[in-house]
Protein backbone atom coordinates (compact mmCIF):
# COMPACT_ATOMS: atom_id res chain seq x y z
CA UNK A 1 0.00 0.00 0.00
CA UNK A 2 1.30 3.34 -0.77
CA UNK A 3 0.27 6.26 0.73
CA UNK A 4 -0.27 9.43 -1.25
CA UNK A 5 -1.73 13.02 0.09
CA UNK A 6 -5.19 12.09 -2.10
CA UNK A 7 -5.44 8.94 -2.99
CA UNK A 8 -4.35 5.46 -2.26
CA UNK A 9 -2.95 2.08 -4.05
CA UNK A 10 -3.90 -1.25 -4.04
CA UNK A 11 -1.83 -3.23 -5.70
CA UNK A 12 -3.07 -6.94 -7.41
CA UNK A 13 0.19 -8.42 -8.33
CA UNK A 14 3.55 -9.64 -6.22
CA UNK A 15 5.67 -9.06 -9.48
CA UNK A 16 7.93 -6.34 -7.98
CA UNK A 17 9.05 -5.46 -11.93
CA UNK A 18 5.29 -5.03 -12.61
CA UNK A 19 4.78 -2.80 -9.60
CA UNK A 20 7.41 -0.26 -10.25
CA UNK A 21 4.85 0.34 -13.45
CA UNK A 22 1.90 1.58 -11.45
CA UNK A 23 4.23 3.40 -9.09
CA UNK A 24 6.13 5.45 -11.97
CA UNK A 25 2.47 6.33 -13.06
CA UNK A 26 1.26 7.18 -10.24
CA UNK A 27 4.11 9.10 -8.81
CA UNK A 28 3.51 13.05 -8.41
CA UNK A 29 3.57 15.27 -5.44
CA UNK A 30 1.50 18.46 -4.05
CA UNK A 31 2.75 21.65 -5.16
CA UNK A 32 0.48 24.57 -3.51
CA UNK A 33 -2.90 23.58 -5.13
CA UNK A 34 -1.88 21.56 -7.75
CA UNK A 35 -0.92 17.86 -8.34
CA UNK A 36 2.24 17.86 -10.57
CA UNK A 37 3.03 14.17 -11.84
CA UNK A 38 6.69 13.45 -11.69
CA UNK A 39 7.38 11.81 -15.19
CA UNK A 40 4.77 12.05 -18.31
CA UNK A 41 2.63 9.00 -19.49
CA UNK A 42 5.16 9.06 -22.65
CA UNK A 43 8.40 8.80 -20.96
CA UNK A 44 7.03 6.09 -18.83
CA UNK A 45 5.75 4.20 -21.59
CA UNK A 46 8.67 4.39 -23.51
CA UNK A 47 10.68 3.44 -20.56
CA UNK A 48 8.40 0.02 -20.51
CA UNK A 49 8.46 -0.62 -24.66
CA UNK A 50 4.67 0.00 -24.68
CA UNK A 51 2.44 2.00 -26.60
CA UNK A 52 1.72 5.10 -24.74
CA UNK A 53 -2.49 4.66 -25.05
CA UNK A 54 -2.37 1.25 -23.56
CA UNK A 55 -0.53 2.41 -20.55
CA UNK A 56 -3.79 3.51 -18.13
CA UNK A 57 -4.98 -0.25 -18.91
CA UNK A 58 -2.18 -1.92 -18.04
CA UNK A 59 -1.77 0.00 -14.95
CA UNK A 60 -5.40 -1.22 -13.78
CA UNK A 61 -4.34 -4.54 -14.28
CA UNK A 62 -1.95 -4.01 -11.62
CA UNK A 63 -2.76 -1.80 -9.11
CA UNK A 64 -6.15 0.10 -8.08
CA UNK A 65 -6.08 3.40 -7.19
CA UNK A 66 -8.16 5.03 -5.09
CA UNK A 67 -9.37 8.91 -4.36
CA UNK A 68 -9.44 9.20 -0.80
CA UNK A 69 -11.12 12.37 -0.95
CA UNK A 70 -14.51 10.76 -2.58
CA UNK A 71 -16.37 8.13 -0.49
CA UNK A 72 -19.54 6.25 -1.81
CA UNK A 73 -22.78 7.71 -0.17
CA UNK A 74 -23.60 4.59 0.62
CA UNK A 75 -20.62 1.88 1.58
CA UNK A 76 -18.22 4.65 1.93
CA UNK A 77 -15.74 2.94 -0.05
CA UNK A 78 -12.96 5.53 -1.46
CA UNK A 79 -13.78 6.17 -5.41
CA UNK A 80 -11.53 4.48 -7.88
CA UNK A 81 -9.50 6.17 -10.33
CA UNK A 82 -9.32 4.74 -13.73
CA UNK A 83 -6.74 6.85 -15.26
CA UNK A 84 -4.74 10.37 -14.32
CA UNK A 85 -6.95 12.34 -15.59
CA UNK A 86 -9.98 10.90 -12.93
CA UNK A 87 -7.60 12.48 -10.25
CA UNK A 88 -8.27 16.05 -12.03
CA UNK A 89 -11.73 15.72 -12.35
CA UNK A 90 -13.95 17.61 -9.47
CA UNK A 91 -16.76 15.62 -7.90
CA UNK A 92 -19.91 17.52 -6.94
CA UNK A 93 -22.74 16.11 -5.23
CA UNK A 94 -22.75 12.61 -3.57
CA UNK A 95 -20.92 9.63 -5.62
CA UNK A 96 -22.29 6.10 -5.59
CA UNK A 97 -19.30 3.18 -6.15
CA UNK A 98 -19.90 0.54 -8.69
CA UNK A 99 -21.10 -2.11 -6.29
CA UNK A 100 -23.47 0.26 -4.65
CA UNK A 101 -25.05 1.11 -7.82
CA UNK A 102 -25.63 -2.53 -9.05
CA UNK A 103 -27.63 -3.60 -5.33
CA UNK A 104 -29.41 -0.17 -6.46
CA UNK A 105 -30.57 -1.55 -10.13
CA UNK A 106 -31.20 -4.61 -8.73
CA UNK A 107 -33.44 -3.79 -5.30
CA UNK A 108 -35.70 -1.18 -8.15
CA UNK A 109 -36.14 -4.15 -10.45
CA UNK A 110 -36.92 -6.47 -7.21
CA UNK A 111 -39.14 -3.73 -5.98
CA UNK A 112 -41.04 -3.25 -10.17
CA UNK A 113 -41.55 -7.26 -9.54
CA UNK A 114 -42.99 -6.93 -6.25
CA UNK A 115 -45.42 -4.14 -6.95
CA UNK A 116 -46.33 -5.86 -10.82
CA UNK A 117 -47.60 -9.03 -8.71
CA UNK A 118 -49.01 -7.28 -6.30
CA UNK A 119 -51.19 -5.06 -9.19
CA UNK A 120 -51.96 -8.39 -11.13
CA UNK A 121 -53.22 -9.50 -7.79
CA UNK A 122 -55.34 -6.62 -7.27
CA UNK A 123 -56.63 -6.99 -10.43
CA UNK A 124 -57.53 -10.41 -10.49
CA UNK A 125 -59.22 -9.84 -7.25
CA UNK A 126 -61.04 -6.93 -8.57
CA UNK A 127 -62.49 -8.42 -11.68
CA UNK A 128 -63.37 -11.92 -9.70
CA UNK A 129 -65.19 -9.39 -7.13
CA UNK A 130 -66.49 -7.21 -10.06
CA UNK A 131 -68.41 -10.50 -11.97
CA UNK A 132 -69.41 -12.25 -8.48
CA UNK A 133 -71.08 -8.95 -7.58
CA UNK A 134 -73.42 -8.41 -10.35
CA UNK A 135 -76.90 -9.86 -10.02
CA UNK A 136 -79.96 -10.11 -12.10
CA UNK A 137 -81.77 -7.18 -13.36
CA UNK A 138 -85.33 -6.53 -13.65
CA UNK A 139 -85.86 -5.45 -17.72
CA UNK A 140 -89.31 -4.00 -16.86
CA UNK A 141 -87.81 -0.87 -15.19
CA UNK A 142 -85.36 -0.25 -17.85
CA UNK A 143 -85.38 3.18 -19.78
CA UNK A 144 -86.79 3.53 -23.01
CA UNK A 145 -82.96 4.71 -24.31
CA UNK A 146 -80.75 1.73 -22.32
CA UNK A 147 -83.40 -0.69 -24.30
CA UNK A 148 -82.81 1.12 -27.72
CA UNK A 149 -78.99 0.55 -26.83
CA UNK A 150 -79.29 -2.91 -25.32
CA UNK A 151 -81.44 -4.02 -27.99
CA UNK A 152 -78.71 -2.86 -30.72
CA UNK A 153 -75.89 -4.86 -28.75
CA UNK A 154 -78.13 -7.50 -28.91
CA UNK A 155 -78.31 -7.19 -32.90
CA UNK A 156 -74.74 -7.12 -33.18
CA UNK A 157 -73.91 -10.53 -32.66
CA UNK A 158 -75.78 -14.08 -32.25
CA UNK A 159 -73.68 -14.96 -29.38
CA UNK A 160 -75.21 -11.76 -27.43
CA UNK A 161 -78.56 -12.68 -28.35
CA UNK A 162 -78.19 -16.30 -27.54
CA UNK A 163 -76.24 -16.13 -24.78
CA UNK A 164 -75.58 -12.27 -23.26
CA UNK A 165 -71.66 -12.38 -23.87
CA UNK A 166 -70.12 -9.58 -25.83
CA UNK A 167 -67.69 -11.14 -28.04
CA UNK A 168 -65.32 -7.77 -28.62
CA UNK A 169 -66.83 -4.57 -27.37
CA UNK A 170 -64.27 -2.57 -29.10
CA UNK A 171 -65.81 -4.12 -32.79
CA UNK A 172 -68.98 -2.78 -31.75
CA UNK A 173 -69.76 0.04 -34.17
CA UNK A 174 -72.33 0.76 -32.09
CA UNK A 175 -71.92 5.16 -32.25
CA UNK A 176 -70.46 7.26 -34.61
CA UNK A 177 -66.83 7.34 -32.24
CA UNK A 178 -65.69 4.94 -29.97
CA UNK A 179 -65.50 7.21 -27.18
CA UNK A 180 -69.26 7.60 -27.37
CA UNK A 181 -69.24 3.60 -27.47
CA UNK A 182 -67.16 3.73 -24.32
CA UNK A 183 -69.54 5.82 -22.33
CA UNK A 184 -72.63 4.24 -23.20
CA UNK A 185 -71.18 1.00 -22.23
CA UNK A 186 -69.84 2.90 -18.82
CA UNK A 187 -74.11 4.24 -18.37
CA UNK A 188 -74.79 0.37 -18.87
CA UNK A 189 -72.80 -1.30 -16.39
CA UNK A 190 -73.66 1.35 -14.05
CA UNK A 191 -77.01 0.82 -14.41
CA UNK A 192 -76.16 -2.84 -14.14
CA UNK A 193 -77.39 -3.53 -17.32
CA UNK A 194 -73.67 -4.91 -18.34
CA UNK A 195 -71.24 -7.24 -16.09
CA UNK A 196 -68.05 -7.82 -16.02
CA UNK A 197 -67.27 -11.55 -17.17
CA UNK A 198 -65.28 -13.24 -14.81
CA UNK A 199 -62.66 -14.06 -17.92
CA UNK A 200 -62.45 -10.07 -18.18
CA UNK A 201 -58.35 -9.85 -19.19
CA UNK A 202 -56.54 -8.23 -16.19
CA UNK A 203 -55.47 -5.39 -18.00
CA UNK A 204 -59.16 -4.23 -17.89
CA UNK A 205 -58.71 -2.79 -14.81
CA UNK A 206 -56.46 -0.30 -13.20
CA UNK A 207 -56.11 1.01 -9.34
CA UNK A 208 -57.92 4.47 -9.23
CA UNK A 209 -57.66 7.31 -6.74
CA UNK A 210 -59.39 6.85 -3.03
CA UNK A 211 -59.84 3.08 -3.09
CA UNK A 212 -61.80 3.55 -6.49
CA UNK A 213 -60.84 1.56 -9.63
CA UNK A 214 -60.57 3.01 -13.50
CA UNK A 215 -61.58 0.22 -16.30
CA UNK A 216 -61.23 0.62 -20.21
CA UNK A 217 -64.43 -0.94 -21.78
CA UNK A 218 -63.00 -2.28 -25.07
CA UNK A 219 -60.97 -4.17 -22.66
CA UNK A 220 -63.86 -5.85 -20.56
CA UNK A 221 -65.34 -8.94 -21.62
CA UNK A 222 -69.16 -7.99 -21.07
CA UNK A 223 -71.82 -9.77 -20.76
CA UNK A 224 -75.56 -8.43 -20.65
CA UNK A 225 -76.75 -9.15 -17.13
CA UNK A 226 -79.32 -12.00 -16.40
CA UNK A 227 -82.88 -11.48 -16.14
CA UNK A 228 -84.10 -11.50 -12.02
CA UNK A 229 -87.35 -13.61 -13.54
CA UNK A 230 -85.25 -16.05 -15.41
CA UNK A 231 -85.94 -15.16 -18.85
CA UNK A 232 -83.58 -16.72 -21.55
CA UNK A 233 -81.89 -13.86 -23.30
CA UNK A 234 -83.28 -14.33 -26.19
CA UNK A 235 -86.87 -13.72 -24.62
CA UNK A 236 -85.12 -10.93 -22.98
CA UNK A 237 -84.13 -8.91 -25.83
CA UNK A 238 -88.14 -10.18 -27.19
CA UNK A 239 -89.30 -8.22 -24.38
CA UNK A 240 -86.83 -5.12 -25.08
CA UNK A 241 -87.82 -4.85 -28.58
CA UNK A 242 -91.27 -5.24 -27.28
CA UNK A 243 -90.56 -1.89 -25.39
CA UNK A 244 -89.23 -0.26 -28.45
CA UNK A 245 -92.32 -0.92 -30.22
CA UNK A 246 -94.68 0.71 -27.71
CA UNK A 247 -92.99 3.92 -29.11
CA UNK A 248 -95.80 7.01 -27.69
CA UNK A 249 -97.08 4.89 -25.02
CA UNK A 250 -93.79 4.50 -23.50
CA UNK A 251 -93.92 7.38 -21.07
CA UNK A 252 -89.93 8.19 -21.93
CA UNK A 253 -90.32 7.87 -25.53
CA UNK A 254 -89.85 11.43 -27.24
CA UNK A 255 -87.48 12.23 -24.68
CA UNK A 256 -85.19 9.59 -24.77
CA UNK A 257 -85.32 9.51 -28.73
CA UNK A 258 -84.62 13.01 -28.89
CA UNK A 259 -81.67 12.87 -25.95
CA UNK A 260 -80.37 9.71 -27.96
CA UNK A 261 -80.26 11.68 -31.23
CA UNK A 262 -78.45 14.83 -30.22
CA UNK A 263 -76.05 12.60 -28.64
CA UNK A 264 -75.47 10.53 -31.84
CA UNK A 265 -75.97 13.36 -34.28
CA UNK A 266 -73.42 16.02 -33.16
CA UNK A 267 -70.78 12.59 -32.21
CA UNK A 268 -71.61 12.09 -35.67
CA UNK A 269 -70.44 15.77 -37.01
CA UNK A 270 -67.86 16.35 -34.86
CA UNK A 271 -66.38 12.99 -35.76
CA UNK A 272 -66.64 13.62 -39.26
CA UNK A 273 -65.02 17.62 -38.92
CA UNK A 274 -61.86 15.79 -37.34
CA UNK A 275 -61.54 13.15 -40.01
CA UNK A 276 -61.66 16.25 -42.44
CA UNK A 277 -59.43 18.30 -40.61
CA UNK A 278 -56.68 15.98 -40.23
CA UNK A 279 -56.58 14.37 -43.79
CA UNK A 280 -55.28 18.47 -44.53
CA UNK A 281 -51.81 18.91 -44.15
CA UNK A 282 -52.13 22.57 -44.10
CA UNK A 283 -54.08 22.36 -40.72
CA UNK A 284 -51.58 21.82 -37.51
CA UNK A 285 -53.83 20.16 -35.12
CA UNK A 286 -57.41 19.81 -34.33
CA UNK A 287 -59.19 21.86 -31.60
CA UNK A 288 -62.94 22.05 -31.15
CA UNK A 289 -64.12 24.81 -29.49
CA UNK A 290 -67.68 26.14 -28.21
CA UNK A 291 -68.05 27.84 -31.45
CA UNK A 292 -67.81 24.55 -33.61
CA UNK A 293 -70.21 22.78 -31.17
CA UNK A 294 -72.49 25.66 -31.80
CA UNK A 295 -72.01 25.71 -35.76
CA UNK A 296 -72.53 22.00 -35.63
CA UNK A 297 -75.55 22.29 -33.33
CA UNK A 298 -77.42 25.21 -35.45
CA UNK A 299 -76.51 22.90 -38.90
CA UNK A 300 -77.89 19.80 -37.54
CA UNK A 301 -81.24 21.60 -36.21
CA UNK A 302 -81.76 22.53 -39.72
CA UNK A 303 -80.33 19.66 -41.76
CA UNK A 304 -80.26 16.14 -41.83
CA UNK A 305 -77.11 14.24 -40.64
CA UNK A 306 -75.36 13.46 -43.74
CA UNK A 307 -76.42 16.80 -45.23
CA UNK A 308 -74.67 18.12 -42.04
CA UNK A 309 -71.49 15.88 -43.32
CA UNK A 310 -71.97 17.08 -46.72
CA UNK A 311 -71.52 20.97 -45.49
CA UNK A 312 -68.84 20.02 -43.35
CA UNK A 313 -66.74 18.79 -45.93
CA UNK A 314 -67.47 21.62 -48.05
CA UNK A 315 -66.86 23.90 -45.60
CA UNK A 316 -63.17 22.46 -44.75
CA UNK A 317 -62.19 22.17 -48.09
CA UNK A 318 -62.44 26.01 -48.21
CA UNK A 319 -60.78 26.55 -45.52
CA UNK A 320 -57.74 24.73 -46.41
CA UNK A 321 -57.95 26.43 -49.85
CA UNK A 322 -57.44 29.70 -48.39
CA UNK A 323 -55.16 28.53 -45.96
CA UNK A 324 -52.87 27.05 -48.76
CA UNK A 325 -53.62 30.09 -51.58
CA UNK A 326 -53.70 33.34 -49.58
CA UNK A 327 -50.88 32.59 -47.21
CA UNK A 328 -53.28 32.34 -44.52
CA UNK A 329 -51.69 30.57 -41.17
CA UNK A 330 -53.14 27.18 -40.63
CA UNK A 331 -54.49 28.09 -37.25
CA UNK A 332 -56.14 31.27 -38.97
CA UNK A 333 -57.52 29.28 -41.31
CA UNK A 334 -58.86 26.73 -39.05
CA UNK A 335 -60.53 29.54 -37.18
CA UNK A 336 -62.64 30.19 -39.90
CA UNK A 337 -64.58 26.83 -39.85
CA UNK A 338 -67.06 27.07 -37.12
CA UNK A 339 -68.10 30.36 -38.72
CA UNK A 340 -68.28 28.85 -42.37
CA UNK A 341 -70.53 26.50 -41.42
CA UNK A 342 -72.93 28.47 -39.92
CA UNK A 343 -72.37 30.97 -42.64
CA UNK A 344 -73.38 27.72 -44.91
CA UNK A 345 -76.14 27.00 -43.10
CA UNK A 346 -77.49 30.23 -43.58
CA UNK A 347 -77.30 31.07 -47.00
CA UNK A 348 -78.47 27.68 -47.86
CA UNK A 349 -81.19 28.09 -46.05
CA UNK A 350 -82.40 31.67 -47.38
CA UNK A 351 -81.82 30.62 -51.23
CA UNK A 352 -83.41 26.99 -50.59
CA UNK A 353 -80.04 25.02 -51.49
CA UNK A 354 -80.29 21.62 -52.15
CA UNK A 355 -77.99 19.85 -50.24
CA UNK A 356 -76.67 16.26 -51.45
CA UNK A 357 -76.33 14.13 -48.28
CA UNK A 358 -72.95 12.36 -47.69
CA UNK A 359 -73.70 8.60 -46.89
CA UNK A 360 -72.15 4.99 -46.46
CA UNK A 361 -73.22 1.90 -46.87
CA UNK A 362 -76.84 1.62 -44.36
CA UNK A 363 -76.03 -1.46 -43.11
CA UNK A 364 -72.54 -2.12 -43.28
CA UNK A 365 -71.05 1.46 -42.76
CA UNK A 366 -73.28 3.80 -40.34
CA UNK A 367 -73.30 3.32 -36.59
CA UNK A 368 -75.80 0.21 -35.13
CA UNK A 369 -77.40 3.15 -33.34
CA UNK A 370 -78.44 4.96 -36.58
CA UNK A 371 -79.71 2.19 -38.18
CA UNK A 372 -82.10 0.54 -35.21
CA UNK A 373 -82.87 4.55 -34.12
CA UNK A 374 -83.89 5.20 -37.74
CA UNK A 375 -85.39 1.67 -39.10
CA UNK A 376 -86.58 0.44 -36.06
CA UNK A 377 -87.73 3.25 -33.75
CA UNK A 378 -88.45 5.70 -36.12
CA UNK A 379 -89.55 3.60 -38.88
CA UNK A 380 -88.76 5.93 -41.41
CA UNK A 381 -85.71 4.61 -42.52
CA UNK A 382 -82.26 5.49 -44.51
CA UNK A 383 -84.54 7.80 -46.55
CA UNK A 384 -85.76 9.85 -42.98
CA UNK A 385 -81.65 9.16 -41.75
CA UNK A 386 -81.11 11.25 -45.22
CA UNK A 387 -83.53 14.23 -44.51
CA UNK A 388 -84.40 14.73 -41.18
CA UNK A 389 -82.92 17.87 -39.20
CA UNK A 390 -83.47 18.27 -35.49
CA UNK A 391 -86.43 20.19 -36.20
CA UNK A 392 -88.14 17.78 -38.39
CA UNK A 393 -87.57 15.56 -36.12
CA UNK A 394 -89.28 17.25 -33.26
CA UNK A 395 -92.25 17.58 -35.74
CA UNK A 396 -92.08 13.71 -37.07
CA UNK A 397 -92.72 12.90 -32.68
CA UNK A 398 -94.98 15.66 -32.21
CA UNK A 399 -97.05 14.05 -34.92
CA UNK A 400 -96.64 10.68 -33.58
CA UNK A 401 -97.95 11.95 -30.58
CA UNK A 402 -100.97 13.73 -31.06
CA UNK A 403 -101.99 10.61 -33.54
CA UNK A 404 -101.47 8.92 -30.43
CA UNK A 405 -103.52 10.65 -28.50
CA UNK A 406 -106.39 10.90 -30.76
CA UNK A 407 -105.87 6.20 -31.50
CA UNK A 408 -104.94 5.43 -28.51
CA UNK A 409 -107.93 3.21 -26.52
CA UNK A 410 -106.30 1.68 -23.99
CA UNK A 411 -103.42 2.69 -21.14
CA UNK A 412 -100.64 0.27 -21.54
CA UNK A 413 -97.66 2.69 -20.70
CA UNK A 414 -94.80 1.28 -19.24
CA UNK A 415 -92.21 4.05 -17.39
ZN1 LIG B 1 -20.73 1.89 -2.35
Amino acid sequence: MVEEPNFTLTFLTEDAKRKQIAEDYWAGRREGYSWIWTETVSTIAARYGMPKHLLPAAVREIAKAFDTRVKCSECSAAYELTSRSALTTKHWGSFVCARCQEERVRAEQQKRREEGAQLAAWQRATIAELSSRAGARDYDSISYAEAVVLYAIALASDETYESGILGNAGQLHLCPSDGLTRQLLGHLFRKGLLQFSPDTPTSAVEPGEGGVFSYYPFEVRWRVSPAANGATFPQVFERLGRIIDLRQKHAGYEHSVLDLWRDLAFDDAVTFLRLEIVQYRCFSEYRRGPKTDEAVQHALKNFAIPQVRRIIKSVVKEAAAYSTHRGYDSRHAQNTIPGGIIRYVDRALSDHWKVHPLVYDWQKEEALLWTVLYDRVLAVGSHGFNTLSENMLQALLSSQAADQTSSSSGNNTIQ
